[in-house]
C-alpha cells in the first residue's frame, strides 16, 4: 500500500540531495575530525565549512554554532548550561507551558535542584502574553526559554519583541527553534536571540544531529564531561556525515522557504476547509494567523484521535494525535490543556502536518478517508 505521511513535525524523510553529501563520510571519509593527519583534518576543513553554512542561514558567526546529537540535546545544554553558569546570579527561569518535553522537563529537573520556574500562560491561539512575561521577570531571573513555533498547534509566538525584551531586562533569551527552521525565516541578530536549538530530522535531515546557537560572550558551562571537541562545551567525536547532512539541509530548507510555505499552506488551507464543509462539531486547535503553514490540529467532538489515527493508519495515511513524544500516554495534551480546549474536543484532537512530498492528490485521499471513518465511527 502506498503511504501518505502527514506528520511532519514528528519527522521527515532525507532528501536525496542530502543523503548523497552524506554518503561519503560513513566509510570513506572516516576520518576523526580531531585527528591531525591528513584524512582527519579534511574532515575538520569539512566540519568547519558546515559550521559556516548553518550560520549563515542564523546571520551569526560559525563559532557560536556547536552540534549536538538532536533537538533534545541542544534544549538540554542551553537550559542547564546556563542554569550551572549563573546560579550565583540568580535560580530563576521563564518558560511557558507549551513547550516540548525536551525543555519541560529539562525546567522540571532544574526545579528538584531548587531553581524556580514560571510557565507562562497562552492565550486561546497559543500565544504567550508579553505583559505576563514583563511581569515575570525578576532580580534573579537567569535565563527565558521561549520556543518560536509550537510542535502540536503551530502557533508561533512574538519572537521579535521577546527577545527586545530580554535585552532590555539583561536576561538571556533561549528559543527552541526545533519547528520554525525551515518554515520561517530566522535571524538571531535582527530577533535579538542569544540562544537557538535546530534539529536536522524536522527539516529533511538525517535524524540524531542537531545544532545549539550560543551568541558570542555568554557565559555558559558544559554538562558532559569528556574530549574538548565543540571549543570544550560538547564532548564526543563529531558526527561527520549527520553535520554534513544538517548543513546541506539547512541550506536548501532557506533557499526554498517562500516555496515551500507556499505550497504547504495551499494544501493545509484545502484541508481544512473541506474538512470544515463536511465535518460537523470540529474547532481548529490554536488560531490560524500566526501558525505554521503546514501545521492542521483539528478536535473532532466526542471521538477517540487515537482511532482516527489507527483507522487511518489501515489506509496508509500517517496522522498524530498530538505530540510523537506524548502519543501513548494517557495524558490529555499538555499544549491543548493550556489553550483552553474543551475536553471532549482534546480526546477527538488529530494533528495533520503538510511537507514536501504531499500533493493535491494525496489531500484529497485523506479528506475522503477521514470523512469515511467519521461517519462510520
Ligand atoms: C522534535 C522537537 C524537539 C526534539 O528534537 P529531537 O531532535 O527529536 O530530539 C524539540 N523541540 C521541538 C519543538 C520539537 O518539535
Amino acid at each position: 500500500m502506498k503511504i501518505r505521511y502527514f506528520d511532519h513535525a514528528a519527522t521527515t524523510a532525507v532528501k536525496q540531495e542530502v543523503l548523497k553529501e552524506m554518503i561519503a563520510y560513513f566509510s570513506l571519509e572516516y576520518g576523526n575530525a580531531s585527528s591531525l593527519y591528513s584524512i582527519g583534518r579534511s574532515n575538520k576543513r569539512v566540519l568547519e565549512n558546515s559550521r559556516e553554512k548553518v550560520a549563515k542561514v542564523l546571520n551569526c558567526k560559525p563559532k557560536e554554532v556547536y552540534f549536538t546529537s538532536c533537538g533534545s540535546e541542544s534544549d538540554n545544554l542551553a537550559i542547564k548550561g546556563i542554569a550551572k553558569a549563573h546560579k550565583n546570579k540568580g535560580k530563576h527561569i521563564i518558560t511557558t507551558k507549551i513547550e516540548h518535553p525536551a525543555v519541560l522537563n529539562t525546567c522540571k529537573s532544574l526545579e528538584k535542584e531548587g531553581y524556580s520556574v514560571t510557565y507562562l500562560n497562552v492565550n486561546k491561539d497559543g500565544i504567550i502574553s508579553l505583559e505576563e512575561l514583563k511581569d515575570s521577570i525578576r532580580e534573579d531571573t537567569i535565563l527565558i526559554s521561549i520556543m518560536f513555533a509550537n510542535n502540536e498547534i503551530g502557533s508561533i509566538q512574538p519572537i521579535d519583541k521577546i527577545g527586545l525584551l530580554a535585552r532590555e531586562k539583561k536576561v538571556i533569551f533561549h528559543t527552541d527553534c526545533v519547528q520554525a527552521i525551515g518554515n520561517e525565516k530566522v535571524d538571531v541578530k535582527s530577533l535579538n536571540i542569544d540562544m537557538l536549538s535546530l534539529s536536522a530530522h524536522k527539516f529533511y535531515g538525517p535524524k540524531g544531529v542537531g545544532a545549539l546557537y550560543i551568541k558570542e560572550g555568554i557565559e555558559f558551562e558544559k554538562i558532559q564531561d569528556g574530549g574538548h571537541q565543540e571549543k570544550n562545551k560538547r564532548a564526543g567525536t563529531e558526527n561527520i556525515a549527520g553535520i554534513v547532512g544538517l548543513a546541506k539541509a539547512i541550506e536548501i530548507a532557506n533557499n526554498n522557504l517562500e516555496m515551500y510555505n507556499k505550497k504547504i499552506k495551499g494544501l493545509r488551507d484545502y484541508y481544512i476547509n473541506e474538512i470544515s464543509k463536511n465535518i460537523k462539531d470540529i474547532r481548529l486547535n490554536g488560531g490560524i494567523e500566526k501558525r505554521l503553514s503546514g501545521n492542521a490540529n483539528i478536535g473532532f467532538k466526542g471521538v477517540s484521535g487515537e482511532q482516527l489515527l489507527l483507522e487511518l493508519d489501515k489506509v496508509g495515511i500517517c496522522t498524530s494525535t498530538g505530540s510523537a513524544c506524548s502519543s501513548g500516554s494517557p495524558e490529555p495534551s499538555h499544549v491543548l490543556t493550556a489553550i483552553g480546549c474543551p475536553k471532549e474536543y482534546i480526546q477527538g484532537s488529530l494533528r495533520v502536518t503538510f511537507g514536501e512530498e504531499n500533493t493535491k492528490e494525496d489531500v484529497d485521499y485523506l479528506i475522503k478517508n477521514l470523512v469515511l471513518i467519521l461517519n462510520r465511527i
